[in-house]
């Protein structure tokens, strides 16, 4: 059994590896390498898009996540049967190619690192904004709630339906619902222009702070359960992340939110000014 190891959450962008699988993806070839640096989309919570990049010289043109079973069946992406990381299974990067190459080949791993660069400003903004957003909130709620790593309500976890990293943001979508009112959140009379304006003074102040970004990284394989850091000023925040991310809150100037309250749901676009 032998899962795919990973380079990604080091930051790395390219690698150098060997071809050990080859399995059909569709009409496509799926290429798996013993380690790769390319971040493939996850089948549980697809946040962070697939890579860009080539390998062996021909163009990646998907990245998925596939799982082999203990008889050596593959899934790949939304077929796979289990949850991320479940016990009995080898987790693989599939490289998702037009054109095979065999098993045994030496291959170049290349990201395309502008794309990947867009997508950690993205991911991090997208951390940041969910935290800001928590704070934001925080006196709306009735009942204790869990709180989140700066110890506010973690309005977040507790709301959120989906997360979608794009270049250099997110849409992420929250349901107010009644299961999260019978929690002790109170959405009445929610302003979202005057909420936003909250979530963006205090992003405003973490970018100027230039805290320091790290993820934490227990091992090498693709399902390893990693950690986003981030240093602010009011304490090491920290959310469990599968994902890649910048170094430090300073590269992310303008960094602003906009919100939106459609019926029971509230939307939050997250990217840059102007
Ligand atoms: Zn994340």
């Amino acid at each position: 059994m032998n899962s795919t190891l990973v380079t990604f959450p080091g930051g790395l962008t390219s690698g150098r590896s060997t071809i050990v699988e080859a399995v059909p993806a569709g009409e496509r070839h799926g290429l798996v390498v013993s380690e790769t640096p390319f971040h493939p989309l996850d089948h549980t919570w697809p946040d962070q898009p697939a890579d860009r990049g080539t390998i062996g010289g021909l163009p990646v043109v998907d990245c998925l996540t596939g799982a082999r079973s203990e008889t050596g069946e593959i899934f790949l992406g939304p077929d796979i049967p289990a949850r991320r990381g479940a016990e009995g299974w080898d987790w693989l990067v599939v490289h998702v190619t037009e054109t095979p190459l065999p098993v045994g080949t030496e291959v170049a791993l290349d990201v395309d690192a502008a794309f990947r660069a867009a997508l950690c400003a993205g991911h991090t903004g997208c951390h940041l904004a969910a935290l800001a957003l928590n704070a934001a909130l925080a006196d709306r709620w009735r009942k204790e709630a869990r709180p989140d790593s700066l110890g506010h309500p973690d309005f977040d976890q507790a709301a959120i339906t989906s997360s979608r990293i794009t270049p250099h943001g997110s849409v992420d979508v929250y349901r107010l619902g009644k299961s999260l009112r019978k929690k002790g959140f109170s959405a009445e009379d929610l302003d979202p222009g005057k909420l936003a304006r909250q979530v963006n003074d205090q992003l405003a102040a973490w970018v100027a702070a230039d805290a320091p970004v790290r993820v934490e990284v227990p091992g090498p394989a693709l399902t390893a359960r990693r950690t986003w850091h981030c240093s602010l000023p009011e304490g090491e925040a920290s959310i469990p992340c599968g994902g890649t991310h910048v170094s430090r809150t300073g590269e992310l100037a303008g960094l602003v939110v906009e919100l939106s309250l459609d019926d029971a749901t509230l939307t939050m676009r997250t990217g840059r000014a102007g």
